[in-house]
């Protein structure tokens, strides 16, 4: 099997070689760009798998790469942000961005979301358009409608069960508020935000068997939530 190939943009030299380093010693291809046109010239040449993407560039806004990028391709997208930068992440989520890594970042989180990564693209590619999600003991049915756990029916509200399914579709994936609320209800209010947490806390007593240490549905304060493949 080829060796996956990760496009690592970043300007400050010592963080790239720390991740290109920690890339090679894993088993990992790379490619580097110290700027956001760069990065723009790498993806479009090289095809990455992963793209690891600084948002704090010097001649150009990280978003702007990400919404460059996303005009062509769906690869997957790990935004890099300084803790300062916490609506910029928010941002490139929203922007199409997969998942996010806030500095400092230790070389274990770093391979942790490489492996989330990964696990997406080939669950993807193996569930293909199927009409059944199955995720550990809890399955969706897409064409019935309707959702088990255990071979047990779920007794979903409508919106639960819309929630279900955009977690689902997106596993993986961290979702923000601002996207989740405006799939769901087409707008995104702070009153929008404050249901949604009403409606993730219903939802969770339904399918987590302890809902305080969630196994399906992870939070990400004050950025959104991630459906993690069991
Ligand atoms: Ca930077």
């Amino acid at each position: 099997m080829n060796k996956p190939m990760i496009l690592v943009v970043e300007d400050d030299s010592a963080v790239r070689n720390l991740i290109s380093t920690t890339l090679e010693t894993h088993g990992y291809k790379y490619h580097t760009a110290p700027t956001g046109e760069a990065a723009v010239l790498e993806a479009a040449s090289h095809n990455p798998d992963v793209v690891l993407l600084d948002l704090g560039l010097p001649d150009m806004d990280g978003v702007d790469v990400i919404r460059k990028i996303r005009s062509w391709s769906g690869m997957p997208i790990i935004v890099i942000s300084a803790r300062s930068e916490d609506t910029d992440k928010i941002e490139a989520l929203d922007a199409g961005a997969d998942d996010y890594l806030t500095k400092p970042f230790s070389v274990e989180e770093l391979l942790a979301r490489l492996r989330v990564t990964f696990r997406r693209l080939h669950g993807t590619a193996a569930q293909g358009d199927s009409s059944v999600f199955q995720n550990g003991a809890l399955k969706i049915d897409y064409a019935a409608g309707c959702a088990f756990l255990d071979g047990q029916e779920l007794h979903l509200t409508p919106i639960e069960y819309k929630l279900l399914c955009l977690l689902a579709r997106n596993a993986g994936k961290v979702l923000t508020h601002a996207f989740i609320t405006r799939e769901i209800w087409g707008s995104s209010w702070e009153n929008d935000v404050a249901s949604l947490r009403v409606f993730m806390a219903t939802l969770r007593k339904k399918i987590e068997k302890d809902p305080s240490s969630p196994l399906y549905i992870q939070t990400h304060v004050g950025v959104g939530y991630r459906m993690l493949k069991v």
